[in-house]
């Protein structure tokens, strides 16, 4: 066992918190100690990010902030920087960070305790900017724990072989890779050993899961795993996130017709206009959505939808923005995430012609929220004087909330509930775009 003590900082989505959390393991399991104080390591890992430009570039000033910081009160901890910004700029990075001992990507991670072993020994910089090959078997178990304990984030697959033309992942992933069915099963009996209440199964398309372990419709295959061995188990299942080019109406009966699936789909649209989706290489057409979704509001009407859109594409029109207007009216989302669209250099989309001002891109991204908010207004009123169960995931101050199965946020006014406790309630009012419940005994 060694004394040395890691820290880890982590840039991104919740893939990203959740390797962090695996590299931890490896790291204690390696005799490492991890530690809350930053300032005190002797090894800092920085996991990074390169989906948005923006972020990415407060991510290198950061880590070049804390090195100098440090180097002026005379502590040279061991720095390494990983994931998928290092995949991405590789020795600019390098360059960028003078100071850091190893860079590495996204594929040989696990090995970083060997890299730092290596670096010690030879007092050599270490560079591994190898992607993951598609036969690199994905088989990190570990899952993120939210701070309440409440929900956990279980990785199912890695890697994206999409290529939506706006997109860095898969350059900075490699291809997709499925976890082992196996381990997955194994991951959800400690999940459940632990006290978590709601399990969050990630990948960057989950529908996808299993194609590159040759299974046919293997996501189906994984979910109905799940329902055999952990039916009569009480927690709740969800799953982010779903494409739509591979979203099928079995899943969602599979759905239907479970004890422990959450009725919520995250089923990112992008762009409403045929045009545009075809020129983010999105693969499916505006119809194509329009019939998933009419299919589970049909099958499954007490279940939420929610989506990702991004307006201001290269070359996207005022009819194309109408378009993406006209579907929101058309789906009622329940949840949605909006974005300008950013150009990223080294995707497709870069190279595009007709970039729009970015006062034009905030005009449609002002309008599009708005729509969204007036169409959330409507809907919230819908709720009130409905019962419904929801999962108690948070208490704060004087009141208590939780999450409905279609993933829908209710505030009760006390703190007599526990974390983690599902209970039914009455929604009695909606309050600045909040929904308010009661308890219902029986
Ligand atoms: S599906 Fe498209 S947007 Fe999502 S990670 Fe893959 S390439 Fe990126």
């Amino acid at each position: 066992m060694t004394n040395t003590t890691f820290f880890i900082e982590t840039y991104g989505c919740q893939m990203n918190k959740s390797r962090s959390e695996h590299i931890a393991q490896v790291m204690i399991q390696n005799g490492y100690q991890l530690i809350e104080d930053k300032k005190r390591a002797d090894i800092l890992l920085f996991n990074t990010c390169a989906v948005r430009e923006h972020a990415s570039e407060k991510a290198i000033s950061n880590i070049q902030k804390t090195i100098k910081d440090l180097n002026k009160t005379s502590r040279y901890p061991i720095i390494v920087i990983f994931g998928c910004l290092s995949q991405f700029l590789k020795n600019r990075l390098v360059q960028r960070v003078p100071g850091a001992q190893i860079v590495i990507g996204t594929s040989n991670i696990d090995h970083i305790p060997q890299f730092i072993e290596e670096h010690t020994r030879k007092k050599k910089k270490i560079l591994d900017f190898n992607l993951p090959s598609s036969s690199q078997v994905f088989d990190e178990s570990g899952y993120l724990r939210n701070s309440s304990h409440i929900s956990a984030y279980l990785p199912i697959t890695y890697g994206c072989d999409n290529f939506c033309s706006y997109c860095v992942v898969p350059y900075t992933t490699g291809p997709q890779r499925s976890k082992p069915l196996r381990t997955i099963l194994t991951d959800i009996e400690k999940i459940i050993q632990d006290g978590y209440k709601e399990i969050i199964l990630l990948g960057q398309n989950v529908n996808s899961y299993g194609l590159d372990l040759d299974l046919k419709n293997g996501f189906e295959v994984l979910l109905q795993a799940i329902e055999q061995n952990f039916h009569n188990s009480s927690f709740w299942i969800r799953f982010l996130t779903s494409h739509p080019k591979d979203m099928r109406p079995s899943i969602v009966d599979i759905v239907k017709n479970s004890s422990i699936m959450a009725h919520y789909f995250h089923l990112p649209i992008q762009s409403g206009s045929d045009r545009i989706l075809s020129a983010m290489n999105r693969g499916y057409t505006r119809d194509h959505y329009l019939k998933l979704a009419k299919y589970i509001r049909q099958n499954l009407p007490d279940s939420g939808i929610g989506t990702d859109m991004i307006v201001g594409f290269p070359g996207e029109t005022e009819r194309d923005f109408l378009d993406t207007l006209n579907i929101v009216q058309e789906v009622h989302f329940d949840q949605a995430y909006t974005y300008i669209y950013s150009s990223r250099s080294g995707t497709a989309a870069y190279q595009l012609p007709d970039h729009l001002p970015l006062a034009e891109k905030k005009k449609r991204l002002q309008f599009l929220n708005q729509t969204l908010s007036d169409i959330h207004q409507i809907k919230l009123s819908n709720w009130v004087g409905k019962k419904t169960k929801i999962l108690i995931d948070q208490i704060e101050g004087m009141n208590s909330s939780g999450r409905t199965t279609d993933n829908q946020r209710i505030y009760l006014p006390n703190t007599n509930f526990i974390l983690g406790q599902v209970i039914s309630v009455v929604v009695i009012k909606t309050l600045k775009g909040k929904l308010y419940g009661e308890l219902v005994l029986s």
